[in-house]
């Protein structure tokens, strides 16, 4: 079955963007890989935090809405998204974000790998974990955290659903995925090799209401595909199941197919190609505004109404 190869992004939702970039820059020490427009709303920033490189899976992205309400956790939503991190990395980890005074939760282990919890400035739950799975990371030399405990990439996902079978059986039959067993209240599943950078985790709440987007909430989770052949293939089964895909989307970066789970959650299809270098020396990536070819003629229009904001290599560690 032509198939997922993990995540390729996750979206989300956040508040003002230069404590944006202050936090997954100067905290987290990610790289700034692209700063671009909602393509959708050329009046927001549409920010990209990944490894230096910026390699598919490893790429958080953020649309900063400061004017919005914040988001309420309930089913048929990405409620938490994990990080993965190299063994022993958890112990920097605790103390750098107490030195940056970012709320910790109980570090615990979860189907036997080591997390921390914490949330980012404007309410978006993620969690650290610990891995040995191999990754695509190339490290970030300006970044403030030392190489060995920089952000890999995108460990996993955790969802809220109402029915468990439905998005289970969507995830195994229609997305590839294979069912790994429970732990608690958590059903996991994971793709090919069940590794790192393409689990998800699903926790069933028959009772709970509706989550609703809002500053601090996943808005969607895109998943990779080698390319536009595979995406088309994968957007049939979607489509066979019931699903109501979006045709292809050129992003520029990637090209992309939007559909909802079973369950509500927002999933995109992205393809691995031509990436964040395709418009920018990969030496210089993210540091001026990049707009795709149809908005640039609109750049000046665009570039006065977005705020100013700083550039992420200077934020102090
Ligand atoms: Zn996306």
């Amino acid at each position: 079955m032509t198939g997922i190869k993990g995540i390729h992004h996750v979206t989300s939702i956040a508040g003002d963007p230069q404590e944006n970039v202050d936090f997954y820059v100067g905290v987290l020490g990610m790289r700034l890989v692209k700063r671009s427009v909602n393509q959708d709303d050329p009046g927001t920033y549409h920010l990209f935090y990944a490894d230096a490189e910026g390699h598919p899976g490893s790429d958080l992205t953020f649309f900063p809405w400061r004017h919005m309400p914040a988001g309420q956790d309930g089913v048929g939503l990405t409620v938490e998204v994990a990080l993965a991190v190299a063994p022993g990395a958890l112990e920097f980890w605790s103390a750098h974000l107490g030195q940056h005074g970012v709320p910790v939760g109980e570090p615990h282990v979860r189907f036997g790998e080591k997390a921390l919890p914490f949330g980012d400035p404007h309410g978006l739950s993620l969690t650290l974990v610990e891995t040995a799975d191999r990754r695509d990371f190339t490290p970030w030399r300006r970044s403030p955290v030392p190489e060995a405990s920089q952000i890999r990439g995108i460990h996993g996902i955790r969802l809220w659903e109402r029915n468990l079978a439905a998005t289970g059986e969507f995830l195994t039959r229609v997305l590839g995925f294979a069912a790994l067993g429970r732990e608690g209240a958590w059903h996991r599943f994971g793709l090919a090799g069940a590794a790192s950078g393409g689990l998800v985790e699903v926790r069933e709440l028959p009772a709970e209401r509706r989550g609703t987007w809002g500053v601090g909430s996943v808005h969607h989770v895109a998943w990779r595909v080698t390319d536009e052949r595979d995406e088309l293939a994968i957007r049939e089964r979607v489509q066979a199941a019931g699903q109501r895909p979006t045709g292809v989307i050129d992003r520029f970066w990637f090209k992309s197919v939007y559909f909802k789970e079973p369950g509500g959650a927002l999933f995109e299809l992205a393809t691995d190609g031509p990436g964040f270098s395709v418009d920018e020396d990969p030496a210089t990536l993210g540091e001026h505004l990049v707009l795709p070819p149809w908005l640039e003629p609109d750049r000046r229009a665009i570039e006065a109404a977005l705020p100013p904001l700083r550039s992420g290599a200077s934020v102090p560690g």
